[in-house]
């Protein structure tokens, strides 16, 4: 059994070798108060022992690799911080290896640093993360036939999941907008920070992209994470 002391602090980490590891920190409470070396989706590099049978590894020489600092103070990336961090917890099981999910979060973060757009940024994020996850397999062909769904309507079916053409698609499949479509293509070729040089995603094509992995995301799991809601008022923007 492993005990958390006063001192310790329980720390959610995403490991890049075994994916999201729960672990206490030993004196970690002193370091707290100290300072942003644990705080939300700061890069650190930590010892971490696993005892058998524990639900807790045990956290040692943590240090600060680099700092979300920056962003944590910007209004404009505040509220990405912690939605990011709710999206791994839920997304990611406990203790396996995602170091294509390790990577994708250092690239958001970095474009993000460079001034990539939050909404952008948001939805580069999730459809990335959702396709690790296996929901949203795939690009923009018919999950089923293969066909191109550039044109000729598309829908979002649930059970798959994918995404197939009208002609294949079972009663109750969601219709996904084309817009949303365009955007989750060039998502799936382009790295974020190209895409936000190039300007990618108007305010229309991120709003109709933002309705269809809202959508993959209820289905999954009944309801949407708490801390998407803060969102909102990012994009407006002003
Ligand atoms: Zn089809």
């Amino acid at each position: 059994m492993d005990v958390l002391s006063e001192k310790d602090v329980a720390l959610t980490l995403l490991t890049h070798d075994a994916g999201v590891v729960r672990a206490a920190l030993r004196g970690g409470r002193k370091r707290f108060r100290r300072g942003a070396l644990i705080e939300i989706l700061t890069e650190v590099s930590v010892t971490l022992f696993q005892k058998e049978g524990a639900d807790l590894a045990r956290a040692d020489g943590l240090e600060l690799e680099r700092s979300a600092f920056g962003l944590a103070s910007r209004a404009e990336t505040a509220m990405l911080l912690p939605y990011v961090a709710e999206s791994l917890a839920t997304f990611l099981p406990e203790a396996e290896a995602a170091p294509e999910t390790y990577r994708l979060t250092r690239h958001v973060l970095d474009a993000l640093e460079a001034g990539a757009p939050a909404d952008l940024s948001a939805r580069y994020f999730e459809a990335w993360l959702l396709r690790f996850a296996g929901l949203l397999p795939g690009g923009t062909e018919c999950a089923s036939c293969g066909r191109d769904l550039s044109t000729g309507g598309a829908r979002f079916d649930a059970e798959l999941p994918g995404l197939v053409g009208n002609e294949c698609a079972p009663p109750g499949a969601v219709p996904v907008a084309g817009a949303a479509l365009r955007l989750l293509s060039e998502i799936r070729r382009s790295p974020l920070d190209e895409l936000a040089r190039r300007g990618a995603g108007d305010a229309a094509s991120l709003r109709a992209l933002d309705g269809l992995l809202r959508e993959v995301r209820r289905r999954f799991l009944g309801h949407e994470l708490k801390s998407h809601r803060f969102l909102g008022s990012l994009s407006d923007g002003p």
